[in-house]
């Protein structure tokens, strides 16, 4: 059986002596695992369509177990997220979180158009990119079945209360009078709450020329941490611990 469907390398697993199992976000089929035979002795065959971030339509044909890429025409290999290593690294988290959260035979077009414009964005852009990859989480959170409520109170549904707290568990906001019911709820000021409306329903090139002020950003950052943490599978990002590391020694 073939198949012919627009797709994203997300991961790369070496596999034999010279083939590549590729994880790709296909339009038709959401998750798909692939064998891209021969690559890693000739890479002529496929010219870069089989690295990581490569966006083209690919030609699979469903062998026993695994599929098998049988041909790619490649659309965009964004090449310019490979020009600075923070991006790279932003870029290389991207399609970490994505791996992780879409799943086989179930297909995600908001989330697939998503993923293309934020990685488009990325490629073209030359610092600050963390407000963009904040936006892609928030996204990719909402489109996936975890779109925080940020309106109403999460415990009472009250909305116009003053809030103060979000709670990961209930995916949302949690007014003065109910904070005390999860014991785990993080402050949140109004002024990250509306960072946060503004990036969930803003499109991502807009998002590239927002500059958010520092104390707002961390505080986004350690909200969607945590709520991440709490309703994906992984929680370990190998990417985002590089980035770690890169701050610290940045900041020493
Ligand atoms: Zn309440």
């Amino acid at each position: 059986m073939l198949c012919k469907t627009d797709g994203v390398v997300l991961k790369q697993t070496k596999f034999g002596e010279g083939d590549l199992i590729l994880t790709l976000f296909t339009k038709k089929m959401g998750k798909v695992q692939a064998v891209a035979k021969g690559v890693r002795r000739s890479r002529g065959k496929f010219t870069g369509s089989t690295q990581l971030f490569a966006y083209g339509e690919f030609v699979l044909f469903k062998g026993r177990d695994l599929y098998q890429v049988s041909q790619v025409d490649l659309k965009e290999s964004f090449y310019q997220l490979r020009e600075d290593i923070t991006k790279l690294t932003y870029g290389a988290y991207i399609l970490e979180l994505t791996e992780s959260i879409i799943t086989e035979g179930q297909t995600n077009n908001r989330l697939f158009h998503s993923l293309l414009s934020c990685l488009s964005v990325l490629a073209k852009m030359e610092k600050a990119y963390e407000t963009v990859v904040k936006a892609y989480e928030l996204k990719l959170l909402s489109y996936s079945g975890y779109k925080p409520e940020l309106d109403r109170c999460v415990y009472c549904g009250k909305a116009g209360e003053s809030v103060i707290k979000f709670s990961s568990k209930e995916g949302g906001t949690i007014c003065r009078s109910c904070f005390g019911q999860d014991i785990y709820a993080m402050r949140i000021s109004s002024t990250t709450i509306n960072v946060m409306k503004y990036l969930m329903n803003t499109d991502l090139e807009q998002i590239a020329r927002l500059r958010v002020k520092s104390d707002i950003m961390e505080e986004l950052n350690k909200i969607l941490k945590h709520y991440i943490s709490t309703h994906l599978e992984k929680s370990k990002f190998k990417s985002l611990q590089f980035l770690d590391t890169m701050k610290e020694i940045h900041n020493t």
